[in-house]
C-alpha cells in the first residue's frame, strides 16, 4: 500500500512538471531545496482556488470585508504577538548522519529515522525568516517576513471598523504569502519554506465564541464537500492540550486523507482575545469594541479559519487524480471541480478542412474572454480529448460536419465521456451555469 501511494505522489509531480502546473523553483541552477514555482496550468488553478475561497468567504458573507496588508511589519507586532519567542519548533540532529529533524513529528523521539543513530536533545528553532531594512544590518534594523497573514489583519482591525459600518460579529478575509524556515520540508508542496494562506478572522462577542467556533467549524467542511473534495476523506482533528498553540482555546484541524497519511489541511481556531489583548497592550492603542445594542465595552474574541493555498491546491490535485483501465488503454484524468479547473473547455475541429476550423475559431472568439479555453487543431481527436481529460479539462467541443447543416456542436464530458448536441448559441450559458461556485 505504501508503495501503491509513493507511485501515485511519483505519478502526480511527474504529471505537474511535464504539462505545466509545478516546476522545482531555480531548476537549472539545481533548484532550491522545497521552493517551487507555478507553470502556465498551475498558476492558473492557484488563481482559481483563491477566487473560490475569495467568493465563498468575502462575496456571500455580508459581513465579512477583504484586506491585502503588507508583508513586512513592525517587529514589535512579532514580539507582542508571541512570535518571536514561542513560534518555534523543536529541532533535533542526528549524531551519526547529521540529518535534522522535527521532534514533534517523529515516532520514536530518540532513535534516527534515516539511520537508527542517536539523536540530540531537542531545542527551539524559531521559525521567522529575517532580513534587515535599511542599509545598516544591525539588531535594532531586524524585520521579519511574515509567518502567518493573520496579525496583519489584527494590526488593521481598528482602521476597518473605523471606515466600514460593520458591526460585530463581523469578518476580515486575507490571502497572501508567508514564510517559515520549516525545520524538515516534504512530500512536494505540502510543507514549503514560502507558501500562500487564505485566513479569516471572525470577530465576535465573547460569550458568542462557542458558538461561532463550531458554525464555522461546519462552514469549512462544507467548503471542502463543494470543492468536489471526497467526503470521506476529510475529517476534524481536534488539538490535545499538548498540541494548543500559544494563543488558542480551542483547535480543530480539517484533515485530508492524502497518500502520505491524515495531514492538516486547514486550521479552525478559537484565538480568544488574546492577539488584540496584546497588541492594546504593546501598542498602548485601545482596541476595544462598544456595542450599541448592549451598552457593553469589550476586546472581541476572535475565531480563526486558515487555510494554505499550496496544500488545497495539492489537495484537489491528489483527490481528483485517476488512472482509468479503459478496453484499449489506461485514460489519465483529473476530476477537478470545473469552477476550479484550469481550462474550461477544449475546442476542436474534427478535420482541419471545410470551414471547421475558421468555426471553432469563432467559438474560441466567443468563449476566450470569460473563459480559459484551449483551441487543439491537430491529431486524432481521442488524442485531443486524452490531453484535455490529464489536466482537468472538463469539457471538450467538437466542430464536425453536422456543425456545417445545423450550428450544433458535441460537447463532451471529461467524467463520464459522453457526448451530447448543443446549439453554439447555447455554449455561453451552459459554460455560467457549470463553472459558477
Ligand atoms: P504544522 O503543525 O503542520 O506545521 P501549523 O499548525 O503550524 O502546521 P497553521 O499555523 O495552523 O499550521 O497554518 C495554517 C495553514 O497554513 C495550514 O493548515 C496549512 O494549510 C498552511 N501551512 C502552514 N505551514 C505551511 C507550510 N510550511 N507549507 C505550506 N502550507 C503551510
Amino acid at each position: 500500500m505504501a508503495k501503491q501511494n509513493d507511485e501515485l505522489m511519483e505519478k502526480l509531480v511527474s504529471l505537474c512538471k511535464r504539462r505545466g502546473f509545478i516546476f522545482p523553483s531555480s531548476e537549472i541552477y539545481g533548484g532550491l531545496a522545497s521552493i517551487y514555482d507555478y507553470g502556465p496550468l498551475g498558476a492558473e488553478l492557484k488563481k482559481n482556488i483563491k477566487n473560490f475561497w475569495w467568493r465563498w468567504m468575502v462575496q456571500k458573507h455580508a459581513n465579512i470585508v477583504g484586506l491585502d496588508s503588507a508583508i513586512l511589519m513592525s517587529p514589535r507586532i512579532w514580539e507582542a504577538s508571541g512570535h518571536v519567542d514561542s513560534f518555534t519548533d523543536p529541532l533535533v540532529d542526528c549524531k551519526k548522519c547529521k540529518q535534522r529533524f522535527r521532534a514533534d513529528l517523529l515516532e520514536n523521539e530518540s532513535v534516527c529515522p534515516n539511520c537508527g543513530g542517536e539523536l540530540t536533545q531537542p531545542r527551539q528553532f524559531n521559525l521567522m525568516f529575517k532580513t534587515f531594512m535599511g542599509p545598516v544590518e544591525d539588531t535594532s534594523h531586524i524585520v521579519y517576513l511574515r509567518p502567518e497573514t493573520a496579525q496583519g489583519i489584527y494590526v488593521n482591525y481598528l482602521n476597518v471598523l473605523n471606515s466600514s459600518r460593520l458591526k460585530i460579529p463581523f469578518g476580515i478575509a486575507q490571502i497572501g504569502k508567508a514564510f517559515r524556515n520549516e525545520i524538515t520540508t516534504e512530500n512536494f508542496i505540502f510543507r514549503t519554506r514560502e507558501f500562500e494562506q487564505m485566513e479569516m478572522q471572525f470577530f465576535v462577542q465573547p460569550e458568542s465564541d462557542q458558538e461561532w467556533f463550531e458554525s464555522w467549524k461546519a462552514d469549512r467542511m462544507a467548503y471542502y464537500h463543494k470543492l468536489n473534495i471526497h467526503p470521506e476523506k476529510l475529517r476534524f482533528h481536534e488539538h490535545g492540550s499538548n498540541e494548543l498553540a500559544h494563543y488558542a482555546k480551542a483547535a480543530y484541524d480539517i484533515e485530508y486523507e492524502f497518500p502520505f497519511g491524515w495531514k492538516e489541511l486547514e486550521g479552525v481556531h478559537n484565538r480568544t482575545d488574546f492577539d488584540l489583548r496584546r497588541h492594546q497592550d504593546s501598542s498602548g492603542k485601545d482596541l476595544t469594541y462598544f456595542d450599541d445594542a448592549t451598552r457593553e465595552r469589550f476586546i472581541p474574541y476572535i475565531i480563526e479559519t486558515s487555510a494554505g493555498v499550496d496544500r488545497t491546491l495539492l489537495t484537489v490535485l491528489v483527490d481528483a487524480f485517476e488512472e482509468q483501465e479503459l478496453e484499449k488503454d489506461t485514460r489519465t484524468v483529473l476530476h477537478l471541480a470545473p469552477s476550479i479547473a484550469p481550462i474550461k473547455a477544449g475546442i476542436f475541429p474534427l478535420v482541419k478542412k471545410d470551414g471547421m476550423p475558421e468555426i471553432a475559431e469563432k467559438i474560441y472568439r466567443l468563449l476566450s474572454p470569460i473563459y480559459p479555453v484551449y483551441m487543439d487543431v491537430s491529431g486524432a481527436v481521442g488524442r485531443r480529448y486524452r490531453r484535455q481529460d490529464e489536466i482537468g479539462t472538463p469539457y471538450c467541443i467538437t466542430v464536425d460536419s453536422e456543425t456545417l447543416e445545423n450550428e450544433t456542436v458535441t460537447i463532451r464530458d471529461r467524467d463520464t465521456m459522453e457526448q451530447n448536441r448543443m446549439k453554439i448559441d447555447d455554449l455561453s450559458i451552459f459554460f455560467f451555469d457549470k463553472t459558477q461556485s
